[in-house]
């Protein structure tokens, strides 16, 4: 079941205009969520950035954040699932061509779910190889990263570059050749004990993930430097790892042709450990 606009409808029948400027034109936001034991993790940030992400382009979404969280468990509750994969989706809705999103009087609001299907556990144990590619992230002041938009082209066609390369996950430089972001991820490395990861200015999305693991970082005492780096800081770096709601920290050991560490480094298994438990404490809080 999908819920569209206001109500469950069943797969075949969520449909939208070819008119949505969703589809014409990638005018829209969205959030990728993750529910552990029926519990959405993190649903009041994820809703706060679906917000957030609306007023930088000047969506307004016509709904408040209860009735989406409500909407958000009844779509979980009619299609069974407790591990699941959740994504909520606003566009700008239909309307005649034309970009003016006046021309829109109402958006689109769907809600997506579907099992969670696991990462492999050797990603976890062996890590993963990533690329740094050609295509540089969208320049902050053109289309800002922080805006977590429904216009993705930017990022697949980083994912296309990584593919051919053979790497799991493509990272971005800025428009400068700072290192920003990967397609689905944000970026962290260590080095001489000190958890580097680039910062907001760089041009990137505020990860939610990343946050916790600022956060986390912080109450373990562990040294922080959020600012600019170079692809060769990552070549140097002593363990790399990535982040994001579904992949949560991922070992990284190897970026392009370079070998990291030897094997998944022991901070980055400490902060997903903690990470683990921030998860098992708010499942706590909410029940389960
Ligand atoms: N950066 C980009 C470009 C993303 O698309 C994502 C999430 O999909 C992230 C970072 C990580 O964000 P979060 O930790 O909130 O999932």
């Amino acid at each position: 079941m999908i819920y569209l606009n206001n109500k469950l409808v069943p797969d075949r029948k969520a449909l939208i205009s070819v008119y949505d400027h969703g589809f014409l034109y990638g005018d829209g936001i969205y959030e990728t969520l993750r529910a552990y034991k029926g519990v959405v993790f993190m649903l009041d940030e994820h809703i706060e950035r679906l917000f957030h992400s609306a007023s930088m382009v000047d969506l307004t979404i016509p709904r408040d954040r209860k009735s989406i969280k409500k909407a958000v468990y009844e779509t979980l509750k009619a299609n069974k699932l407790t591990e699941a994969y959740i994504r909520i989706t606003v566009s700008r809705g239909a309307g005649p061509l034309g970009l003016d999103p006046d021309l829109c009087p109402k958006l689109t609001f769907v809600i997506m779910t579907r099992e969670f299907s696991k990462y492999p556990a050797e990603y976890y144990q062996k890590g993963i190889r990533i690329a740094v590619v050609k295509t540089r992230r969208n320049y902050k002041m053109a289309v800002d990263p922080a805006i977590k938009s429904l216009n993705f082209l930017n990022n697949i066609l980083a994912k296309i570059e990584a593919k051919k390369m053979g790497a799991y996950e493509a990272i971005m430089l800025n428009y400068r050749g700072y290192v920003a972001e990967g397609t689905i991820s944000n970026i962290f490395f260590i080095k001489d004990g000190v958890l580097c990861t680039p910062s907001m200015q760089v041009g990137i999305l505020g990860g939610i993930t990343r946050s916790m693991i600022l956060d986390i970082a912080k109450e373990l005492k562990i040294l922080i430097k959020e600012g600019r780096f170079w692809k060769k800081d990552l070549y140097k770096a002593d363990e790399v790892f990535i982040s994001n709601t579904t992949m949560e920290v991922m070992p990284v050991t190897g970026v392009d042709d370079i070998i990291i560490g030897n094997g998944t480094g022991s901070i980055t298994k400490m902060l997903h450990k903690a990470y683990r438990k921030k998860v098992v404490n708010y499942l706590k809080k909410e029940g389960k």
